[in-house]
């Protein structure tokens, strides 16, 4: 009782209060399949976390057929109020109908969800080449403003004006949230990444922010880095960056950009952490229409999701436990999905991790 009662309350990180009370106690996390390959990987998932005996029990939650008026999206309130009820959620990718009148499905969770900080490790794959085999990063990415506030409209005919909303607030919050997750993961250095050569007053309001929170965090390299630099040291030399921060927009871009380093959207997990340390984690990629109900899908990123959730719960053992039994399936390259340029289907792959448990 006095577990919910802290997590709700929102005044204490969730994985705290599990700490508290000892993780291998079952805890009830909510999963939204999603829609195209979706409950299939979910599925995979599911199976893979029964196998390794992960304490976890699913409130499976499926999105509307209809707009719900209470919140204008597919997204229905019984949805939103699994989440805020166990505070610890998984996501497979959802298709947003195309239409007017209601609000994408991401951005409702995100909204309504309170998610401001967007978590994305990108680690090379031991076994599975690209181009790099040194990319070892995580980006922030600011995940309730910048760009994407929502603020946008026709001034006359041809001239539109859209507003970008820097916070010193939010600014703040997700610098905060970048330097205690470095300090949590035994990472060395945090770098900012903005346009304040530019946006003078915006983006130098979120390095401002940046800076002063670096100072409570001695241990940890503080460097800063504009955009487009960035992006050309990234392809250049990923090595160099260990946790990057950033607003909105660049987040959203560069963190594809750190995706397609290792090997594309098919491997990548991530997290979208609130207040409180509410968190839902998710696959990066999207329904994948053209393999949906084929067997085809590769899990991985689902279940790295899964992976990162049980880390939030502090659930270390079983997190390392099948993330291991996933790379070391991918390392040994007998039995790999379409996409990863093996032959097996996703239940093939499933059964080959659960084997490697
Ligand atoms: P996509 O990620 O669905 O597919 C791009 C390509 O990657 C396809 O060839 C697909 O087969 C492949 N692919 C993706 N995930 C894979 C996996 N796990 N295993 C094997 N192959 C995989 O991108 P898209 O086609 O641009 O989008 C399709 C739909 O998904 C759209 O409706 C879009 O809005 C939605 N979408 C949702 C999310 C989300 O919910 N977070 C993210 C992106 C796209």
């Amino acid at each position: 009782t006095l577990l919910r009662g802290l997590r709700a309350s929102g005044t204490t990180c969730s994985s705290e209060a599990v700490r508290t009370f000892g993780s291998q106690a079952p805890v009830t996390a909510t999963l939204f399949p999603g829609d195209g390959i979706g409950p299939e990987i979910a599925e995979a998932v599911q199976k893979i976390f029964k196998a390794a005996e992960a304490p976890i029990e699913w409130d499976v939650q499926l999105i509307g057929k209809e707009v719900d008026p209470r919140t204008i999206s597919y997204v229905t309130r019984e949805n939103l109020d699994s989440v805020l009820k166990h505070r610890i959620g998984l996501k497979g990718p959802m298709a947003t109908p195309i239409g007017k009148g209601f609000r994408s499905l991401n951005l409702t969770l995100r909204k309504e969800l309170g998610l401001y900080a967007n978590v994305r490790p990108c680690l090379s794959i031991p076994g599975y080449k690209t181009r790099y085999d040194n990319v070892n990063l995580v980006t922030i990415r600011e995940n309730t403003e910048g760009e994407y506030s929502g603020l946008e409209h026709e001034v006359v005919p041809g001239v539109v004006e859209s507003l970008k909303i820097i916070t010193r607030v939010a600014s703040t919050r997700v610098a905060e949230f970048a330097f205690d997750y470095a300090r949590k993961n035994g990472r060395k250095k945090v770098t900012a990444v903005h346009k304040a050569n530019i946006m003078k007053l915006a983006d130098g309001l979120f390095i401002k922010c940046c800076r002063e929170v670096s100072e409570k965090y001695p241990e940890i390299e503080y460097d800063e880095m504009i955009v487009d630099n960035t992006c050309m040291q990234i392809v250049t030399r990923p090595s160099q960056f260990d946790v990057m921060c950033m607003p909105n927009l660049y987040g959203d871009i560069i963190s594809d950009l750190c995706a397609g380093l290792i090997g594309g959207l098919g491997l990548t997990p991530s997290g979208n952490i609130g207040a409180g340390g509410l968190a839902l984690m998710e696959a990066v990629h999207g329904t994948a229409p053209d393999i949906t109900g084929k067997d085809l899908a590769n899990p991985t990123a689902l279940l790295l999701s899964g992976v990162m959730m049980l880390r939030h719960l502090q659930m270390n053992e079983y997190a390392t436990r099948i993330e291991k039994a996933c790379l070391g399936t991918i390392a040994e390259g007998k039995v790999l999905t379409r996409d990863l340029g093996g032959r097996s289907k996703c239940s093939e792959f499933t059964s080959a991790i659960i084997d490697n448990l």
